[in-house]
């Protein structure tokens, strides 16, 4: 499918006499749209919630306008805690699917009244131990084992996966749960990432809607829920077909009326904690080329680097590049574009056919949305970049501002040299 970007340069070149490249833009209206096609796909569920994974795009106001449509937040860290409590999402509202947590945190869900979907077995005296207790309700994360293979070819591997528990130790997670005096049970898997495939949730929902039924004969657990987790992706390429978000539903409902209902299952909740599906299209890198060198190859260097996105430089992923106000010529030049990093993995694009670049040309790097800004960090002291929400109205808001030096001297300033760093 042809990639368009949803800005135009008159409107960059405007938003940018504001706010200087690089920075990061979300479309408002997209991300609108996509959550209510993604609610419509499922109501057929009533107790259907779709967690945002906040780690895609930690940010609040983002969250903000997901939670109009129903969105609660998928948290795994402290710091995610806190800015779904600031966003206003508190309560059931919040699923904690963490792995490896720090005790502390556990006792911060509870004092929330999120949801604990334990990683482990052993978390059970985790939990105990950091909350005092255990929540009426309690959800347990699963991992088969082996491959999961999808008729296309693609596949993951959860055999080699550190997340969730095997089947016999959830078996045993929910019977000593339940002996405990845990009321409500729910399960959740994360079997395959970035799937371009409307066959991936229904498989997964049989691989989890099995194992309720499993669970509940075996235990005698009442289950209230079954969290599908994320793991829906989005076109990165072209030549990628976007998955059909009402045929997965419909995929999903089919399963659920095969297996669940006949087992008298037929009131349990479905959640998702999609993260790349809800954000990922509607959001961009905007950069400009600053530079170009001709060597032994063609470069075009850009304002921002693999800190602002990182994706290219450590997974080697495709992001569709589009020249503002070139969108209709031809792709007759072949680049690699780069960033600033002492890293020679800081390409955003390898041996790309574009049109020719000039400097100052405005270069829109597609699908930054989720896992974009989010993974920056702050390699060679370069800086994370602003957040920009474009509002349905056209009208472009700041979300988060650019770092600054002070910012990342912040960490000397009970040093006396930190005086001198923070100017
Ligand atoms: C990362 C993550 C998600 C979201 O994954 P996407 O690929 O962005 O859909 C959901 N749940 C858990 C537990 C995760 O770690």
């Amino acid at each position: 499918m042809k990639k368009t970007p949803f800005v135009t340069k008159a409107q960059i070149e405007k938003i940018a006499e504001t706010y200087p490249t690089p920075f990061h833009i979300y479309d408002e209206k997209g991300i609108r749209e996509n959550a209510k096609a993604l609610y419509e796909a499922f109501a057929w569920n009533p107790g259907y919630k779709e967690y945002f994974a906040v780690k895609a795009t930690p940010n609040p106001f983002l969250m903000q306008i997901l939670k109009e449509y129903g969105c609660g937040s998928d948290c795994s860290s402290m710091a995610e805690l806190v800015l779904s409590e600031a966003a206003g999402i508190t309560g059931t509202d919040i699923m904690f699917s963490s792995n490896d947590t720090p005790l502390e945190e556990f006792a911060y869900c509870e004092k929330l009244g999120g949801i604990i979907n334990l990683d482990d077995i052993t978390h059970i005296e985790a939990v105990e131990k950091s909350v005092g207790y255990l929540p009426k309700t309690m959800s347990c994360r699963y991992n088969p084992g082996g491959y999961f293979k999808m008729s296309n070819g693609i596949m993951d591997n959860p055999g080699d996966s550190k997340y969730g528990m095997t089947e016999t130790q959830i078996v045993e997670a929910f019977r000593i749960m339940k002996e405990k005096g845990v009321e409500n049970f729910g399960i959740h898997a994360f079997l395959a990432s970035n799937t371009v495939t409307n066959e991936y949730y229904p498989l997964l929902a049989k691989v989890l809607f099995e194992l309720a039924v499993k669970l509940k004969k075996e235990t005698g657990a009442h289950i209230t829920f079954i969290n599908l987790s994320g793991g829906i992706g989005i076109p990165y390429t072209p030549e990628q077909e976007p998955n059909d978000i009402r045929v997965i539903g419909e995929g999903v409902r089919r399963v659920y009326e095969e297996v669940l209902v006949p087992a008298g299952m037929g009131d349990v909740a479905l959640y998702t904690e999609l993260g790349r599906y809800m954000t990922g299209p509607y959001g961009a890198l905007v950069t400009r080329a600053i530079h170009e060198k001709h060597i032994h190859k063609e470069y075009i260097g850009t304002d921002a680097c693999a800190a602002n996105l990182m994706r290219p430089a450590v997974y080697g992923s495709y992001h569709h590049i589009t020249v503002l106000g070139k969108e209709n010529e031809p792709c007759d030049h072949v680049y690699d574009v780069t960033g600033s990093l002492c890293e020679n993995c800081d390409k955003f694009a390898v041996d790309r056919k574009l049109p020719k670049i000039e400097k100052g040309d405005y270069l829109f790097i597609h699908d930054t949305g989720a896992h974009g800004h989010s993974m920056g960090y702050n390699y060679n002291g370069k800086l994370r970049s602003a957040e920009i929400l474009l509002k349905e109205d056209g009208e472009a808001v700041l979300i988060r501002r650019a770092e600054t030096l002070k910012d990342y001297f912040a960490t000397f300033d009970c040093f006396e040299i930190g005086e001198k760093l923070r100017g």
